[in-house]
């Protein structure tokens, strides 16, 4: 069986993990802290600050830039469900736009279209890691005044070219990015997550409130000769990261460019064998952007049938996932005012599907893959589908 996704693990994060059970310290500790300042200088950021998850990590950045009651966040329905979660959970509404004609990242268009007086923020996502467009949202961000968060569950390790020069995604280019260490993702910590910023206020806003809104952090009390009593001065949450956790993330963010280079060979394999597949298209990459990969999304053409082509797949030993969730589709979200077109959400929702992608997947069991692709096509297949037809 070839699962549609892994993670990379071995003995240096059980040794991480073991050391820092052995050391004493098991919650947020120095190990989170030098996860930071390691996650903070891979990406370019000033700041990092280590959280629970990103679905916390997005409430946190949320909240920091003001987002309230009855104000509006202009984001995708075609991401996970989280993201529209953490706005419902600042008590804000999402405004859901269309994704672009080619790819899969919100339209900047429709986001210029959908802002009204409510507007407070614009979550953009950088969807399975293709880092979207935001030279294009900043300008549009940047002429009303209105804060960015970038969504970068599945970034970690992507690229992309901002005024000629390259740099990583986690460096922002709004205000806050959020990062998942989901095993799902590129590198994981089992659970757990990270806010990246530039901004002094926006990161200390976001240390008081992952732990209580309690002014002292426990290292700092532990580390003191004298007596401190801590305030509350604002209300917060228990959104830690434990120090095991943070071990584990040092010891993946290590392996992060070896990880994002294999799975870059994969998806230049995986282009190179679909682009002359009847009924498929490879997923496209500006030129600006630089994917880690974290899935590998193929369109299908017209009239072929996604679930039956899955199941064929499954058949053979090979796990596929649908097209990205559309939020507004699911029950949580049904009452929503819906204003502006979706159908290029619902489209990659129901055409289009993730193939396996893994670190230490091997070009044998790609080649299994793509072999049992094909096969699978060519039985589905009723109608001709001698031409390319593009996504
Ligand atoms: C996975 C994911 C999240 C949630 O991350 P967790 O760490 O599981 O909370 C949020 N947004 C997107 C786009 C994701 O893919």
């Amino acid at each position: 069986m070839i699962p549609i996704a892994m993670p990379l693990l071995g003995e240096t994060e059980a040794d991480a993990a073991r050391n820092a059970v052995l050391s004493g310290w098991v919650s947020q500790g120095p190990e989170v802290g030098r996860f930071e300042t390691e996650f903070a200088a891979f990406v370019g950021a000033d700041h990092a600050c280590a959280v629970s998850n990103c679905t916390t990590a997005l409430h946190l950045a949320l909240l920091g830039v003001g987002v309230g009651p009855g104000d509006e966040v202009v984001t995708v329905s075609h991401s996970f469900i989280a993201g529209a979660n953490a706005i419902r959970q600042c008590g804000a509404m999402p405004v859901f736009v269309d994704i672009e004609q080619s790819g899969f990242n919100i339209d900047p268009q429709a986001v210029a279209a959908a802002l009204t007086p409510r507007t407070r923020a614009i979550l953009c996502v950088h969807q399975i890691g293709m880092p979207c467009d935001m030279g294009a949202l900043m300008t549009i961000a940047n002429s009303f005044g209105l804060p960015v968060i970038e969504d970068a569950a599945c970034g970690a390790g992507s690229e992309i070219r901002i005024d000629g020069a390259w740099q990583k995604i986690g460096r922002p280019i709004g205000d806050v990015v959020c990062f998942s260490f989901h095993p799902r993702k590129v590198i994981t910590t089992g659970e757990g997550g990270m806010l990246t910023t530039n901004r002094a206020d926006l990161d200390a806003g976001f240390r008081l409130r992952r732990q209580h809104g309690m002014s002292v952090s426990d290292t700092k009390r532990h580390a003191s000769a004298s007596v401190v009593f801590e305030t509350y001065p604002v209300r917060g949450y228990n959104y830690r990261m434990t120090d095991i956790q943070a071990a584990i993330g040092r010891a993946q963010l290590q392996r992060l460019p070896e990880i994002v280079a294999r799975r870059r060979e994969l998806a230049d394999r995986y282009h190179g064998a679909i682009e002359s597949m009847p009924g498929l298209t490879p997923p496209v990459e500006p030129s600006w952007a630089r994917s880690n990969w974290q899935s590998y999304c193929v369109s299908l053409a017209r009239g072929v049938d996604q679930k039956k082509l899955m199941q064929r797949m499954l058949d053979r030993g090979v796990a596929t996932r649908r097209g990205i969730m559309n939020v507004h589709l699911e029950g949580a979200y049904s009452g929503l005012d819906l204003t502006h077109a979706l159908s290029r959400s619902e489209m990659a929702r129901d055409r289009c599907i993730l193939l396996p992608l893994y670190a230490q997947m091997t070009d044998e069991e790609q080649d299994k893959v793509l072999t049992v692709l094909q096969e699978a096509m060519s039985t589905l297949q009723t109608t001709p589908l001698r031409q390319k037809i593009k996504a």
